[in-house]
């Protein structure tokens, strides 16, 4: 697989999302829905990544559909709107973010240092409706085909939630990126004592109308889940079938590349079983890349944005432990066992 392998064909049309500039949040693309009754405040964002427009695809339709929360509040963001609005079908790869990558910088050093940037713009802006939230669901897509995952980081609770949606989105617990906070495991959200629920859905290729079905889908699920819509209110079709996920997968290793000289042995897309420890899976700098452990599961190869510290593969294991133990225990016992970075 070339590093710099020709872009996939935009098969989802841009939209318009002009109609959110403005809004009465004060927070340019940032609309929030006030409902009488008590209730979970949920925050819905989409294009954290620029070019991932097709949860704002799902989030537009959501807010034009005239549905009301029954209970609480839903705020709605579309986030990294500068990136955005740079997309170029010819281009598509080169507008995931302008000065740096926006779920990178969720740490208070960040938030609160000196430093500026687009995206730190935004997320300074944004940070209120972050903070206040009891539920986040955060809509990306990938690079690659894949059939849609949930990233849920490595609480529980979260895992429990994105179980209970009934999507059969494949489900992958992991730690973050060591090169910056992202959003969905800002403050509370990645604190064991906190209630908070954060979910991150990877809803299939960027461009694939698939991705778009997956993000609709996962957000009514979402929406319902946590209390602010009742099953009858979701606007027909907007549900896929109900599928049980697979086993989580819990991301144990980072492969991080070293050099632009990186590349993968086949054209891997995820989801693939490696054989014994010591597989060779890609080379780096001319030195081969080794599984740790028989077994290893591939999680969102890519070599898109390929530059020396960037993740190029995630490596997982599933967890599906004997009857009885439950996944705080299974997760506790693989990071020691593995050491999850
Ligand atoms: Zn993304």
């Amino acid at each position: 697989m070339s590093a710099f392998a020709k872009p996939h064909a935009v098969r989802l049309p841009l939209p318009d999302l002009s109609r959110w500039a403005d809004s009465a949040t004060g927070v340019p693309w940032a609309h929030e829905l006030l409902a009488a009754e008590p209730g979970p405040d949920v925050l819905l964002t989409a294009l954290v990544h620029g070019n991932e427009y097709s949860g704002a695809i799902a989030l537009d339709a959501f807010l034009r559909s005239g549905l009301r929360p029954r209970r609480g509040r839903v705020t709605a963001v579309f986030c990294n709107i500068a990136a955005f609005n740079r997309f170029d079908p010819l281009q598509p790869d080169a507008s995931r973010f302008v000065d740096e990558d926006f779920n990178r910088v969720w740490g208070t050093e960040s938030l609160d240092g000196p430093r500026d940037s687009q995206e730190l713009h935004r997320a300074r802006a944004i940070r209120p409706f972050v903070e206040r939230a009891t539920h986040l669901l955060d809509l990306h897509s990938m690079h690659e085909p894949c059939p849609p995952l949930m990233v849920t980081g490595m609480l529980a609770r979260n895992i429990a939630f994105a179980r209970a949606l009934g999507t059969g989105a494949q489900i992958v617990a992991d730690t973050g990126h060591a090169d910056g906070v992202r959003m969905r495991d800002y403050g509370g959200y990645g604190d064991a004592r906190d209630c908070r629920i954060a979910l991150l859905l990877e809803a299939g290729q960027h461009w694939d109308p698939a991705s778009l079905l997956s993000a609709r889908d996962v957000l009514m699920r979402f929406l319902v889940a946590a209390g602010s819509l009742e099953s009858g209110d979701v606007p027909p079709g907007w549900l896929l079938a109900d599928a049980v996920p697979p086993e989580p997968l819990l991301v144990t290793h980072r492969v991080v590349a070293r050099s632009m000289d990186f590349s993968f042995v086949d054209d891997f897309h995820g989801g693939e079983t490696m054989g014994p420890a010591g597989t060779v899976i890609a080379h780096d700098g001319g030195a081969p890349v080794r599984t740790p452990y028989a077994g290893c599961i591939l999680v969102m190869p890519s070599l898109r944005q390929l530059r020396p510290g960037v993740t190029t593969v995630r490596l997982g294991r599933r967890l599906s432990g004997p009857g009885g133990q439950s996944t705080t225990s299974l997760l506790e016992q693989a990071c020691h066992q593995f050491g999850a970075d």
